[in-house]
């Protein structure tokens, strides 16, 4: 599946946040984020920036997809799914990309950033319920379980992750257990409970027109 494999701190820069994409990094002083007010990328810089409706509403959407690690397709078939559901459709739409496989891998821990868990998943190393699941887009549901695959235990880097699990902390929608190296989805997330610095109903407007 295609997925953007450039520079991913120019991503950062562009939305003028820190959207924590390379893990471990992200959180020190190497971060170009953390130095100083980092421009955006290209000539222009700051001197580029405009304000209206319509720049906001796109910077939300495309802030929400870099965060998740989902191209603009993908992404609007979340949006028409979400609003063909009943309830609010920003708050469906997140429950949607937070319940995605590869974010479950993520926040419950086995892995650094969504793009490493991406990988891992594509490689195989996570079952839910028992089967060995390699799709990062798979949907998971309240009561499914994931967990590492018992061969997969070994790994050297899968043994890093599980030895640093304890100091991570997982949302309440997750209940993760370590010595298991398994997180079983107990409901869906509500809003309060997704920390992502997205303002969702700017996304809904701009698809909405
Ligand atoms: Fe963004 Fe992380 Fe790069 Fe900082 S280190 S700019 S948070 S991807």
């Amino acid at each position: 599946m295609a997925r953007y494999t450039g520079p991913v701190c120019r991503l950062c820069r562009r939305e003028q946040t820190k959207l924590f994409l390379k893990g471990e990094r992200c959180y020190t002083s190497k971060c170009p984020m953390s130095k100083q007010k980092a421009a955006p990328p290209g000539a222009h810089g700051f001197g580029r920036r405009k304000q209206g409706e319509y720049l906001l509403q796109l910077r939300e959407k495309q802030k929400a997809r870099r965060i998740y690690g989902i191209l603009e397709r993908q992404f609007r078939r979340y949006f028409e799914r979400a609003a063909k559901a009943k309830g609010v459709t920003g708050q469906y739409l997140l429950q949607l990309l937070e319940t995605r496989l590869d974010n479950v891998v993520y926040r419950m821990g086995m892995a650094g950033s969504r793009a490493e868990a991406r990988q891992l998943v594509r490689h195989g190393h996570f079952t839910v319920n028992g089967r060995k699941v390699n799709i990062p887009s798979f949907q998971l549901r309240a009561g499914d379980v994931v967990a590492v695959v018992e061969t997969s235990r070994k790994s050297p880097r899968i043994q890093q992750l599980a030895e640093g699990l304890t100091r991570r902390t997982s949302p309440q929608w997750l209940q993760v257990e370590h010595e298991a190296l398994r997180a079983t989805v107990l409901r869906l997330p509500v809003r309060e409970e997704i920390d992502v610095p997205v303002q969702e109903h700017l996304i809904i407007e701009l698809y909405s027109k």
